[in-house]
C-alpha cells in the first residue's frame, strides 16, 4: 500500500522567527501574510523584520476576512498578493490558520503558520474547520499535507488571552485518553500505532506545568512552564492528530469527551463556554464512563486547581438539558469512538454522577 504521512515540523522559542529565512528560503523568496487583525498587530512587525534580514519578499499582509469560509478563501486565493508569491504565512489562531490552508491548497503554495495563540493545534494540522457565510458549521476540508513549518514564538504567545490558553488547556487534556479508548482492542497499523503511543504523552506536562504556565501567561512571561504547555497543545495534540486520523480509513482521534462537547452545543447556555472549558468536563465524563475512577478524581483535582469545571452549574447546564445533550451526542462521529456499545441512558446517569464527585471534591476542600 502507497501513503504519504506528514507530521509537522516547528521552530519554537522568543527569538523563532531569526530561522524564518533558513527554513522557508527553501520553498521560495517571496511569501504573502494572512492573519486576523489581533494576531498581526502583535507578531507581523517581527515576521517582516526577520524575512527582510533573510531576503525573503513579502508581496503584501492580508486580513483573512474574520471567519474561515470558502468565499474569504476565494477572495484571498484571487488577491494579486497571494498570486505573486510562493508561499503563505499564516498568522493567528485557528480560523486564520485554516482560512489558510484552504488558500495554500488551491493555489498550491506550500504554507508556513505562526500560531499567536496555543488553544488549539490549527497551526500543525492536516485538516481545517470551515464555517458558512452565516456561521454555521460547514463542515471539514482535508488539505493535502500539513503545513510545512510552525514558527510558536513563545513571547507572542505569553502576550496572548489567558483565557484562550486555559481553555486550550482543557482541550489538550481529552487528547490522551480520547485516542486510548478510540483506538483500544483495534489492530493498529504502523501510523495510528505510533499516533496512539505519542498521545501518551499528552496529559502530564498540563499537570505538571499548567498552573505556572498560566501564571507565566498573566505576567506576559514566556517562561520554561508556558513553553511546555504551549507545545503540549500545539504540537503533541496536532502531531497525534495527524497520525490517529486518515480521512475515509481510521479515525482514533477524539470520543466521548468531544461527544459530551458537540452535545452541549445545542444548551444556548453552554455555548457562551469555551469549547476547551466543556472539553474538559467531557474527559471527566470519559474517565467516569469508562470506569477510570481513580484516573477521574486526579482531574477533577486537576481541572479544580485551574478552575477548569468539574460540576454542570459551572458550565450552566441543568440537569433538565442532559436529555438534550445526549440526544445531539448519539448522532456525531464520536459517540461510536468506544470499544463498546453505548447507552444514552448510562451516558445521562455518568454526567450526573461527575457533577456529583466534582461537587463533593468542592466539600472535601471546604472540610479541609
Ligand atoms: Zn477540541
Amino acid at each position: 500500500m502507497s501513503y504519504d504521512t506528514f507530521l509537522g515540523a516547528y521552530s519554537t522559542g522568543p527569538d523563532c522567527y531569526e530561522r524564518i529565512g533558513d527554513i522557508t528560503g527553501a520553498y521560495g523568496r517571496k511569501a504573502v501574510i494572512i492573519g486576523g487583525k489581533t494576531a498581526l498587530s502583535k507578531a507581523e512587525p517581527e515576521i517582516r523584520k526577520c524575512a527582510s534580514a533573510s531576503g525573503i519578499e513579502i508581496t503584501g499582509t492580508l486580513w483573512y476576512g474574520g471567519d474561515a469560509t470558502y468565499s474569504n478563501a476565494k477572495r484571498l486565493e484571487e488577491s494579486p498578493e497571494v498570486q505573486s508569491a510562493d508561499m503563505v504565512f499564516a498568522v493567528g489562531g485557528g480560523r486564520a490558520v485554516d482560512t489558510c490552508k484552504v488558500v495554500s491548497d488551491n493555489a498550491k503554495k506550500p504554507l508556513f503558520t505562526f500560531p499567536t495563540l496555543a488553544s488549539n493545534c490549527a497551526a500543525v494540522t492536516a485538516i481545517a474547520v470551515i464555517y458558512k457565510d452565516d456561521g454555521s458549521l460547514e463542515g471539514y476540508f482535508y488539505p493535502e499535507r500539513c503545513p510545512v513549518h510552525s514558527f510558536i514564538n513563545t513571547k507572542v504567545i505569553a502576550d496572548s488571552p489567558r483565557d484562550m490558553f486555559w481553555a486550550g488547556i482543557g482541550d489538550a487534556l481529552s487528547k490522551e485518553y480520547e485516542v486510548l479508548l478510540a483506538s483500544r482492542g483495534e489492530k493498529l497499523t504502523h501510523t495510528p500505532l505510533m499516533g496512539a503511543a505519542l498521545s501518551r504523552s499528552c496529559t502530564e506536562p498540563l499537570i505538571d506545568c499548567g498552573a505556572e504556565a498560566l501564571r507565566q501567561c498573566e505576567r506576559g512571561e514566556a517562561g520554561a512552564e508556558l513553553q511546555e504547555v504551549v507545545l503540549d497543545i500545539i504540537i503533541s495534540t496536532g502531531i497525534v492528530s495527524n497520525m490517529t486520523n486518515k480521512y475515509g480509513e481510521y479515525y482514533y482521534n477524539s470520543s466521548l469527551a468531544h461527544a459530551f462537547y458537540n452535545g452541549s452545543t445545542v444548551i444556548d447556555a453552554a455555548r457562551r463556554h469555551l469549547h476547551g472549558e466543556i472539553v474538559s468536563f467531557g474527559v471527566l465524563v470519559l474517565l467516569t464512563y469508562d470506569g477510570q475512577i481513580e484516573e477521574r478524581d486526579r482531574i477533577i483535582r486537576f481541572n479544580k486547581s485551574i478552575g477548569l469545571p468539574v460540576t454542570l452549574a459551572e458550565m450552566d447546564i441543568r440537569d433538565e438539558d442532559l436529555k438534550a445533550i445526549a440526544d445531539k451526542a448519539e448522532t456525531v462521529l464520536e459517540w461510536e469512538k468506544v470499544p463498546y456499545k453505548m447507552s444514552k441512558e448510562r451516558f445521562i446517569e455518568v454526567i450526573r454522577e461527575t457533577s456529583r464527585a466534582g461537587e463533593a471534591m468542592d466539600m472535601e476542600k471546604e472540610a479541609v
